[in-house]
Parts: structure tokens; C-alpha cells; sequence
């Protein structure tokens, strides 16, 4: 492999590359950077996402034009505004020492005029998504009438996304003589007829082989039953305590629900579609970048072009309609050297599609169960353990350690230990102590349908209690109050609806008994508090018009929600009021707003 200098760089760009840290250069580098300085030549170059494409052609691009000069020679063309901005920067911190030189982004959802003016002040080269490069050609704001160098980068998703006609009428605005540089991840069909079409005898680069993912992503398929995905789901994020992961759904609406879900039980997730404003999924994208949203879920439109390095883990919500999707999905993940898991959350029916993705990717999938409540609860408190051990210790607390001290006079060493971890782990453990096996092949017969994750399915007893708003209780404090006198866990009770003198909750059916025995005899504040079993199901919530609830509910099941989160569309959850939950309190129903009233409430279910 050769070193940079090797490659024919000139000082510049390598004084760039050493402040940028490149050691060596990737193997499309160092197979293409060579090709493109000494000849004038078309290439066609095929890479897995995250080896490193831009530099591959940003430094000879840079190293060819002409600085000096005010002329529009370079155009690169890329999908979506996201890859449009990342590749201008890039290019910007790669010619950081190339005096005079203008790159400069054209994308849609930005002003034309400002766009334009940095083109009049001189471009050398324009990094443009194609609808507004033809929009910008045909009100005559750009000049590409002499260009040099046309890039088509990650031609397999422009083609996806239906650019060719586009990407046809730009280049025919370009000079027949330029050289045209076609970089893709795959090469579908669409992708070789672009390269017939618009390149003279291209060399032919390819990086691993065609249509292969990564070999630095692994995958693995849970099978579980379709109405568990989402629980699923939970607990291979609460499984993986340091994850960093995109989570790939198939429509807008249930990209929408998942996220919202996720955010409402308390992880930092936000939601990436269509239907958000270009101002909305940049401040995702933005949230999702400084790691403030671990878990970005998103449609596969929408993910298109994130570049994000450090994705830990790609799962799929559900499998894309189109199985050649799912190299996009999974090469979010295993980027610029790093490892990473492509994860799949199927039902039993869906197991062929795995078996052609196999094909495609030339790959073997793990078979891998779901953990269980306890293996996951060791997870974290190893983590926390971890996380402790590696904590600096800040010395603010030094001023109260006397204080601090006198009050743990007495306790050992273990048992402090035992009681700070408590803290934190105590609500994990309640959750899923009661946990079930989700598994789809657990001997767990139950009838499972389609996609009713959403559905809350209960075998439950509705109580009517004489306290009520003129007792000063509103649904959150009587929650809390019922769970404390009964010493129940988060998800013990739920609908509770609170009147002005009296209210409603339900809990499981099991423990009814043990409900109406406590507050056989109940004096709370001098008064007898009563309870009794209420006529009313409380299934009449509007909300769940037509729902059916069958089957047994399970302590980690959804409660009908009561609120939403967020009033109107397009939650994204970074920047609102969850900023405030930091990494540590990021997991599951465990989110510090259960135990905080300092917290914004809205969020919590009924
Ligand atoms: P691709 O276009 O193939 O998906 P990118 O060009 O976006 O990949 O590069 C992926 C990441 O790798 C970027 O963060 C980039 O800065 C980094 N990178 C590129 N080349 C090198 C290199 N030679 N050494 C280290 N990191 C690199
Ligand atoms: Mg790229």
C-alpha cells in the first residue's frame, strides 16, 4: 500500500491530510487517486460506503483545477442535501491550504440568490444535489459550460432516487471532452446504463466485490412475534448500553411511532422522514451527530447519505419492501474501519427474505435470541460498574465529604457499594424481573398477528377510588401514590383517570386481591380511602377506537397512551424539553423523569 506522498499529492493537500490525521490511504485512495492525476481518463469506482470515496476523488479534483482561476471547472453531483454539505466541507478542510479556492454547495430548502452570489464570486467547483442544479441552470445562475471534472457520487442512490432524468439534462449542459467520475457503493443495472451513457471506455475500479456489504458489518436476525417488535426492540437497545444506532422502519408514520415511543419511555431518540421540515431534520441530524440521539429511526429516504462514523448498530425495524435496500440500511454501520452489527427484527413468515439477502450480500446471518430481563439487567450493571470505575471524580463534592461521611459512618464497603448501585439499578431490575421470553420460539403459542406492536392487550381490574382533583391528586401523583402504599413497579398501574371527587385505575387481574385487602381498612390524611372493583372496563378511551384487547397483559407492555408527547407532528426529541436526560439516565422505562417531579411530566402515560 502506498503512503500518501506516493500517490503524487503535491504539499498542499498533504500538509491537509496530516492535519486531517490520514495515516495511509484507504484502498479506493490508493487505487484511484494515482489513475486520476496522470491521465485524463473517465473511471467508474465501486466502494462500500465509508471507505473513504471523497477523497478519493476531492484530491485529485483539487490537485487538477486551476486555482488561479475564477472558472466553474469541477462539478460533483451527489444525492441529498446531507451528502451535498459533507462533501463541500470536506473538500473545504482537504484544500484548506489551496489558496483561493471556492467550493461551493447547491441545495434545495436554502436561499437560490445566496447560493448563487457564491457561485458569481468564483467557484472552482460546485457540489450540488441535481433538482436545484437544474433549477439553477435554467434561471441561468450557474455557468458549467466549461468544466473539466463531472463527479456522480454515490451514483446508486441518486439513480434510487430517481435523478436520472436530471442527471441527464445537467450534463448536457457540460463540455463532451470533460472527464466524468462515477463513484457507488453497488452497481445495479441503472448504474452501468449511466456509465454507457455518459463515459468514453471508463476505467474500472473495484473495491472488494460488486454488491457485497462491508465485511466489517456483521448481521444478525431476532425472530419474535410481529405485536413484540417494539419490545424487541427495546432490549436490544437496553442490551447494548453504549449504542449508537440508526433504526430503519418502512413508512413515515410508523418511523413517526416508533421514535416517539421510544423518546416517551425515555431514550434519547428522534425521528428522521419526510414529513419533517428540511429546518427539522437538521436539527435531528444535528442532535444525532454531537450523539445527543442514540438511536435515530428513520425512513430509508430520509437516511439516505447520513455519513455518520461511529454507528454502532443498524436494526431494522422491519425489513425494507425491496431486499436490495438492505445493503443501504447496513452499510450505515461498519464505516471508515470500524466494526458494526446490522440487526433484523423478523417474524417467522419473513425468514425467506433473509435467505435472499443472503444471496445478495454473499453473507451468513446469525440466528440470535433476544435477551432476557436478566441477562440484560447484568448488561447494565456491568456497564454502570464500568462507567463508575472510569468516572473522574469531580471535586466540588470534596467541600461535602465530611457530611457525607458521618452518614456512611457505619456502612461497609459492600454494602455502600450494593446501595449506590441500587440507585440506579433497581428500576431496571423491576421492569424486567416480570419480563417474558420474546423469543418467537419460546413455546409461547399465543396467537400473533401482523403489526399490533401498538396494541396494549390487557387482562386487567378496573378500580374506582373515593379520592380525586379536590383530594389534590392529578393521574400522575395518584399513579405514584398507588404504586408506593402497594409497593408496585412502574407498569403495575395504569389508566388512572382522575375526577373531581373520585377516580379510576386498573391494575393486572393477579393482584387484585391483594389491591382490595390493603385498602380494606386505609386511612390516608385521617380519611378512609376506598376501593372498590369498578363496572367500568375503562376501555373507552377515545384513542383506541376499535382496538381489541385480548390476551394477558404483560409487565412490559404498552399502556394506551393519554398524551403525546409532542402536540402536532415531526417529534424530534434532542433539542426539546428531553434534553436534559443525559446518556447515563438514557435507558428504557427508566428514564429519571419516572422518579423526578422536577421533570417535564407530560410525557408519562397514563
Ligand atoms: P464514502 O464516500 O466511501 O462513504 P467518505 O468519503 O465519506 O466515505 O469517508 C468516510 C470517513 O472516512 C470520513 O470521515 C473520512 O474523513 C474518513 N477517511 C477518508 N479517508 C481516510 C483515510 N485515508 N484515513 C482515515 N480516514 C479516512
Ligand atoms: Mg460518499
Amino acid at each position: 500500500m502506498n503512503t500518501f506522498l506516493q500517490l503524487g499529492l503535491n504539499e498542499d493537500l498533504l500538509k491537509a491530510i496530516i492535519d486531517l490525521g490520514f495515516e495511509t490511504p484507504s484502498e479506493v485512495q490508493d487505487k484511484t487517486i494515482p489513475i486520476l492525476l496522470e491521465k485524463d481518463t473517465d473511471l467508474v469506482a465501486l466502494a462500500q460506503t465509508g471507505t473513504g470515496k471523497t477523497a478519493a476523488f476531492g484530491f485529485p479534483m483539487l490537485q487538477k483545477i486551476n486555482i488561479d482561476s475564477r472558472t466553474t471547472q469541477g462539478l460533483i453531483l451527489s444525492p441529498t442535501r446531507e451528502l451535498c454539505m459533507q462533501i463541500t466541507n470536506e473538500l473545504k478542510l482537504y484544500g484548506k491550504y489551496c489558496k483561493g479556492l471556492n467550493v461551493v454547495a447547491i441545495y434545495g430548502g436554502a436561499s437560490i440568490i445566496d447560493q448563487s452570489k457564491d457561485v458569481k464570486r468564483g467557484a472552482q467547483i460546485l457540489v450540488a444535489t441535481p433538482g436545484r442544479m437544474k433549477d439553477m441552470i435554467n434561471r441561468n445562475l450557474v455557468d458549467i459550460s466549461k468544466i473539466e471534472y463531472a463527479v456522480l457520487d454515490e451514483a446508486d442512490e441518486m439513480l434510487n432516487m430517481g435523478f436520472f432524468e436530471d442527471i441527464t439534462d445537467i450534463l448536457s449542459h457540460t463540455p463532451k471532452d470533460k472527464n466524468t467520475w462515477l463513484f457507488s457503493a453497488t452497481m445495479p443495472q441503472e448504474v452501468s446504463t449511466i456509465a454507457k451513457k455518459f463515459m468514453h471506455n471508463p476505467i474500472e475500479i473495484t473495491v472488494g466485490s460488486k454488491n457485497v456489504g462491508s465485511d466489517q458489518v456483521t448481521h444478525e436476525y431476532y425472530m419474535v412475534g410481529g405485536r413484540d417488535r417494539y419490545l424487541a426492540l427495546k432490549r436490544l437497545a437496553d442490551a447494548n448500553p453504549d449504542i449508537f444506532s440508526v433504526i430503519f422502519c418502512r413508512t413515515k408514520h410508523e418511523t413517526q411511532k416508533v421514535a416517539e415511543k421510544l423518546i416517551e419511555d425515555g431514550y434519547n431518540a428522534g425521528a428522521l422522514h419526510g414529513d419533517l421540515s428540511q429546518n427539522q431534520r437538521d436539527m435531528v441530524m444535528k442532535s444525532f451527530r454531537a450523539k445527543q440521539i442514540q438511536m435515530l429511526v428513520a425512513t430509508d429516504v430520509a437516511a439516505r447519505g447520513i455519513d455518520v462514523d461511529d454507528i454502532t448498530h443498524v436494526i431494522n425495524y422491519q425489513l425494507p419492501d425491496e431486499i436490495e435496500t438492505y445493503t443501504h440500511r447496513s452499510g450505515r454501520t461498519g464505516r471508515a474501519g470500524k466494526t458494526g452489527i446490522s440487526m433484523v427484527i423478523i417474524t417467522k413468515s419473513e425468514m425467506r427474505k433473509i435467505k435472499s439477502i443472503e444471496r445478495i450480500i454473499k453473507k451468513q446471518f446469525e440466528a440470535k435470541e433476544i435477551p432476557s430481563g436478566i441477562d440484560i439487567c447484568q448488561v447494565q450493571l456491568m456497564s454502570l460498574a464500568n462507567k463508575i470505575h472510569n468516572t473522574e471524580i469531580n471535586h466540588e463534592i470534596d467541600n461535602h465529604i465530611e457530611i457525607i461521611n458521618e452518614m456512611f459512618a457505619d456502612t461497609s464497603k459492600d454494602e455502600l457499594i450494593k446501595k449506590f448501585f441500587s440507585v440506579e439499578f433497581t428500576r431496571f431490575y423491576n421492569y424486567y424481573k416480570k419480563s417474558k421470553d420474546l423469543n418467537a420460539d419460546a413455546g409461547n403459542s399465543r396467537e400473533r398477528s401482523g403489526d399490533s406492536d401498538f396494541e396494549p392487550s390487557e387482562n386487567s381490574t378496573r378500580y374506582f377510588i373515593n379520592v380525586g382533583n379536590k383530594d389534590g391528586y392529578d393521574w400522575m401523583s395518584l399513579k405514584d401514590f398507588l404504586k408506593e402504599v402497594l409497593d408496585l413497579g412502574r407498569d403495575d398501574v395504569f389508566k388512572v383517570d382522575v375526577k373531581d371527587s373520585f377516580s379510576f385505575f386498573n391494575t393486572d387481574a393477579a393482584i387484585t386481591p391483594k389491591v382490595l385487602e390493603f385498602f380494606t381498612d386505609y386511612k390516608h390524611n385521617d380519611r378512609f380511602v376506598n376501593v372498590e372493583v369498578s363496572a367500568d372496563k375503562g376501555n373507552s378511551n377515545k384513542k383506541r377506537s376499535g382496538g381489541k384487547f385480548s390476551g394477558k397483559r404483560r409487565s412490559d407492555d404498552f399502556q394506551p397512551k393519554g398524551k403525546r408527547r409532542s402536540e402536532g407532528k415531526g417529534g424530534y426529541s434532542a433539542g426539546s424539553d428531553n434534553r436534559s436526560s443525559s446518556k447515563s439516565n438514557r435507558s428504557g422505562a427508566f428514564s429519571k423523569f419516572e422518579n423526578d417531579s422536577s421533570r417535564p411530566r407530560k410525557s408519562r402515560r397514563k
